[in-house]
């Protein structure tokens, strides 16, 4: 029968699949981009996953486990759906909306597993896997609002430009 720590070492195996796909995802997303201030906060995270990996080899060796990966499926669809729409607006001034909402697509996933997984871990009441999973979960959950507030002010420039280029007045 599958037990609580079965279910939770399947999951934490299923995230540092991840972890790893968008480490390697990242530096293609990095270089379409075209606004600075997305490809530092991107850069950024690039590095921080990096830092994740070695945080959830802690996570294992905390339940005294090899780390180990599983291949996680969904994380392969969200980077391939952000793939094609990265694809398919290169040359267009939408393009960095479209890395941002690739970007914060796996942002979600992440913040949802890791939701998790910090509450398995305290249920089986290891609390220094626990307080690991939780300082990722924040991290997560701080880029997922980088890349909000990133957005809004694209969103906004965006707008002023379409306003400027028809003449029309802001209200
Ligand atoms: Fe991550
Ligand atoms: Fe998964």
């Amino acid at each position: 029968m599958n037990t609580l720590k079965d279910l939770f070492l399947n999951e934490l195996s299923d995230m540092y699949d991840s972890e790893h796909r968008i480490t390697k995802a990242l530096p293609k997303i990095i270089k379409a981009a075209t606004c600075q201030e997305l490809q530092g906060a991107l850069q950024h995270h690039m590095e921080e996953t990096g830092e994740q990996v070695a945080k959830l080899d802690r996570v294992f060796a905390a339940f005294d486990e090899q780390p180990r990966a599983k291949k996680c499926p969904a994380m392969i669809g969200i980077l391939a759906e952000g793939d094609e729409i990265i694809s398919k607006n290169k040359k267009s001034p939408a393009i960095n909306a479209a890395i941002i909402s690739a970007a914060q697509k796996v942002k979600h996933y992440e913040i949802a597993s890791y939701g998790c997984l910090h509450a398995w871990a305290q249920e089986l009441d290891n609390s220094e896997a626990a307080s690991i999973l939780e300082e990722i979960l924040n991290e997560e959950k701080h880029a997922d609002k980088t890349l909000n507030d990133l957005s809004a002010a694209k969103n906004e420039e965006a707008l002023e430009e379409v306003g400027a280029g028809s003449g029309s007045e802001k209200s």
